[in-house]
């Protein structure tokens, strides 16, 4: 039999650059299907008024690289492009906390406690993960904040994916590659203009397409961008995959959602990288179309997110211009289950001014809307021009601190691939399962007082008031590592349960709340699956899943 590819990557996020740079290495013949567009520092917005080139809707013809889903029990952001979310993300790159490998569905079933750190190293120095030396302004008026809380000594710059050159380097500074001997492309020094989530046309942030993909294309792997997986089915005389598999895409041009020219390929194995949503969206309708009826019903179970809330203060008329730093340049802990970032876009991205509101307490729901209208009635009032201008986008990055909260306690959802009520023509993606808390109670105090004592206005999102659900950039789980069938999608090897040389590779496997941003643990876990994989001349294409039926639980939660 000849095959396109040995392995087809679905998906070019942090998972898939991986995947596609150990895999060349080891001699195999690559293809990345990204439905994103490439883009580069002269393609990239200015702004994120610039909604075309921002967004990510397809459907309605916005083919940027920033993805805002709504549903039932929570907003998902999330970035579609060559490089995935690293090219709109926010650099910060943390290693969570040993405890979270005892956790969760993936407690015991490997010895991750041993294999993570070595990874978790890898992915560092791939990732050019140093510590933040752009600290602006929103980021010493967060520690002024800390201290007047008592939570000064927890305050840190954050851990970030960006270039700052050597010590003494001016702003804008180019180096030749500074990361892997020569190998990779020349680099410059960041500036700390805040725009790392419009994208970075500078040069200076370190997203997948300037280390692990760029370093993959040079060693032969392919990636078609624009390019959306559709089908994959095992090819005929082995159901599981073993004879590999015929992989359909749709051309995602302009003007097309999903529905451009087709295409065939066929390859011996699959890494699925499409992201928490992207996988378990593919994998449910691949599932009821028959095409991979074998995976496991445990799909879309175990949804996570960092129980997060985006708040923040706005300084209406500021003088200090706190778009200045990295997008996230700092954070606190203000108690230990509670963390806050500094978090900034670029002076003129003021589009988020649109769907964020003046902050208010109550109980979540009908109460809390009406404290919103209330507190919301009192400032028209008392202070009407300072109402109009928090309410007012323009001036909202150069005039506002935005605080990403994050809890390691745990909340779970189900994701289930249904008709909604509002729009019964095709299915797709819906939560299930009990509310996930809207707001964390401390973090809105930390930001009442905050602005309280600093002259500015507490805000959150209107999604939070209006529907009383949360906002999260951190979206995991879904097709977890686990034990067995009934427990999740794939093994401690990241090898789907049911077919042969299928691996998930992507946010979709994580088995636990890892309390920080996933990116990094995402990266390394990456590495992780890439390392069990022999060389291509080595290879027998007889990889499955195994099921670990007696390891003991290291110990937390179950499933
Ligand atoms: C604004 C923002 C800021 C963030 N900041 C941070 C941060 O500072 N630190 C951090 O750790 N994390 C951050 N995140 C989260 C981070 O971006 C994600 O956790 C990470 O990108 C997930 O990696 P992944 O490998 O699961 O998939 P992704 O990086 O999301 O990549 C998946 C890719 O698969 C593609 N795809 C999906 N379906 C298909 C298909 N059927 N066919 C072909 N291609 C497909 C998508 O287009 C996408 O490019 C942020 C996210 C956002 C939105
Ligand atoms: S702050 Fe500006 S220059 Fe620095 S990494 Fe972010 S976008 Fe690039």
């Amino acid at each position: 039999m000849s095959f396109d590819y040995d392995y087809i990557i679905v998906g070019s996020g942090f998972g898939g650059s991986v995947a596609a740079l150990r895999l060349a290495e080891k001699g195999y013949r690559v293809g990345v299907m990204e439905m994103g567009r490439r883009w580069t520092p002269d393609t990239l917005p200015k702004t994120n008024w610039s909604l075309s080139r921002w967004l990510w809707r397809p459907e309605i013809g916005l083919r940027g690289f920033f993805s805002l889903r709504i549903f039932r029990h929570v907003v998902v952001l999330s970035g579609n492009a060559v490089g995935g979310g690293s090219i709109t993300y926010a650099n910060t790159l943390l290693v969570p906390p040993a405890k979270v490998w005892n956790e969760g569905t993936w407690a015991g079933v490997a010895d991750w406690h041993k294999v993570m750190p070595g990874h978790f190293a890898t992915a560092r120095r791939m990732l050019g993960v140093t510590t933040n030396r752009r600290l602006g302004p929103a980021d010493q008026r967060l520690k002024q904040m800390a201290d007047a809380a008592g939570v000064g000594d927890t305050y840190y710059p954050t851990e970030v994916g960006v270039f700052f050159g050597d010590d003494g380097d001016a702003p804008g500074t180019t180096h030749s590659d500074p990361y892997f001997d020569g190998a990779g492309p020349e680099r410059t020094t960041c500036n700390g203009c805040g725009g790392c989530m419009v994208g970075c046309r500078h040069g200076a942030k370190n997203t997948l397409d300037v280390n692990y993909l760029y370093l993959a294309e040079k060693l032969g792997a392919t990636v078609h961008a624009d390019t959306k997986v559709v089908d994959i089915v095992p090819r005929e005389g082995a159901s599981d995959g073993a004879n590999g598999y015929r992989v359909t895409t749709r051309a995602m041009g302009a003007g097309k959602a999903d529905g451009g020219s087709r295409g065939v390929f066929t390859c011996r194995g699959v890494v699925l990288s499409a992201s928490s949503l992207g996988t378990q969206d593919l994998l449910f309708r691949l599932k009821l179309s028959g095409s991979l009826p074998r995976v496991s019903d445990a799909l879309g179970d175990h949804v996570i997110t960092n129980a997060e809330s985006l708040i923040g203060v706005r300084y209406p008329r500021s003088e200090v211009d706190l778009s200045e730093g990295v997008a996230i340049g700092s954070g606190v802990y203000i108690d230990q289950y509670t963390h806050i970032e500094a978090t900034r876009y670029p002076k003129g991205s003021d589009s988020m001014g649109l769907i964020t509101t003046l902050l208010a307490s109550g109980r979540p729901g009908w109460h809390r809307r009406l404290v919103w209208l209330a507190s919301l009635a009192g400032m028209a009032v008392t202070r009407p021009r300072a109402l109009l201008r928090l309410l007012n986008p323009v001036g909202f990055a150069r005039e506002s601190m935005i605080f990403l909260c994050m809890q390691t306690l745990d909340g779970r959802l189900k994701m289930r691939l249904k008709r909604a009520w509002y729009w019964p023509f095709m299915k797709r993606l819906v939560t299930t399962g009990a509310p996930i808390p809207t707001f964390i109670p401390q973090a809105n105090d930390f930001a009442v007082k905050a602005a309280r004592a600093t002259g500015g206005l507490p805000m959150t999102s209107l999604t939070e008031i209006l529907f009383n659900i949360p906002m999260t950039a951190h979206c995991m789980g879904g097709a977890v590592i686990a034990r067995a069938p009934g427990e999740g999608v794939c093994d401690g090897r990241h090898r789907v349960f049911g077919y042969r040389n299928m691996y998930i590779c992507d946010g979709a496997m994580l088995g636990a709340n890892l309390g920080v941003n996933p990116s990094l643990t995402i990266t390394a876990l990456a590495e992780h699956a890439m390392s069990h994989l022999p060389s291509a001349d080595r290879q027998d294409w007889n990889d499955a899943a195994a099921d670990v039926p007696s390891a003991p639980r290291a110990g937390g939660q179950t499933a």
